[in-house]
């Protein structure tokens, strides 16, 4: 399958309603991948992330030597969806000097003194580099809308808590995206959708695999419990936020080989497609660079 159109086949229109139960967990299932066994797919998968990877380092290269454009592609997901190791294998494409990652955990004291957004844009990538974000501000109208006790911490001003004050979230994160692509950010959003058995298979497995032991927290089991707020809240984010500029891709996560193709094809897709060439050096540059040849030469 044409990458183009792996994009297109996991990016959600905007303007269209998210629905969590009209997008596959497991598109093992799917065209063409249907006939493969697990380790045949595995290997398919693995073989076409690498090429996509070398394809991403090449369009790193000109996006670097270009300095314009920057990218930030951030990713969102249940635990054990497979967050880290999908950055880990995309990282692996990309020369280090280039690239950035943040993780968002609990806010901070400090972070709580400020607007909402402000701890997320102090990680935003510089032209030239790829930022990559493990979680983002979409926490704000995601684990704070299920937890509304998060928003208490806040130090909002007084008003009502209610739709209005979500809105008002999507509508502050579309302006930031908004001005962000504007000034020359390409945004990448995925939600990695893993099916609530496949997350139960995973923390069965982190408590029973001593290699996997530390991979397990309580709090995980904790947020479980809210799986059905989760999504709802994901619904609602996913279908306010999908826009021209900054649309969202959602990714069946339940064979991790399969996540990570996706997720390679449409970044190296979308990253080629802002169509950077090496840049042009000027004549007189030129002329400099064959007067320090000839003088070198001469040595
Ligand atoms: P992990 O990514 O597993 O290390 O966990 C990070 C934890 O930080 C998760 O439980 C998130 O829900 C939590 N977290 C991230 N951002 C926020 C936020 N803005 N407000 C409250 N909790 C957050
Ligand atoms: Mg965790």
């Amino acid at each position: 399958m044409k990458r183009a159109k792996i994009a297109h086949l996991f990016r959600i229109e905007p303007g269209t309603r998210f629905r969590s139960k009209d997008h596959p967990t497991d598109y093992s299932d799917a065209q063409p991948l249907r006939h493969l066994s697990g380790a045949e797919l595995k290997e398919r998968a693995r073989d076409y992330v690498q090429r996509n990877l070398e394809k991403l380092s090449r369009a790193q290269e000109l996006l670097y030597a270009n300095d314009v454009y920057s990218v930030l592609i951030l990713f969102q997901a249940m635990d054990a969806a497979g967050k880290d190791g999908m950055i880990k294998h995309v990282m692996s494409g990309l020369n280090p000097q280039g690239c950035q990652v943040a993780s968002f955990k609990v806010p901070s004291a400090e972070e709580l003194d400020h607007n909402f957004l402000w701890r997320y844009q102090r990680h935003l990538p510089e032209r030239g580099r790829i930022g990559i974000f493990n979680r983002s501000y979409y926490e704000e109208v995601l684990v704070v809308r299920v937890h509304p006790e998060l928003l208490e911490r806040q130090k909002l001003p007084p008003g009502s808590r209610g739709k209005g004050f979500w809105k008002e979230r999507y509508e502050d994160i579309n302006a930031l995206e908004r001005h962000l692509a504007r000034n020359g950010t390409l945004i990448l959003k995925f939600f990695l959708h893993l099916s609530k058995e496949e997350q139960k298979k995973r923390f069965l497995e982190r408590l029973t695999k001593p290699e996997k032991h530390w991979k397990f927290s309580a709090a995980d089991l904790a947020e479980r419990a809210y799986w059905d707020d989760y999504r709802k809240a994901y619904e609602a984010a996913i279908t306010a936020t999908s826009t021209p500029w900054a649309p969202w891709y959602v990714i069946p996560a339940d064979h991790k080989w399969v996540a990570r193709a996706a997720v390679s094809a449409i970044v190296s897709h979308e990253i080629e497609a802002l169509g950077l060439k090496p840049p042009q050096i000027p004549p007189a540059r030129l002329k400099e660079l064959e007067a320090a040849r000839r003088k070198l030469a001469r040595e």
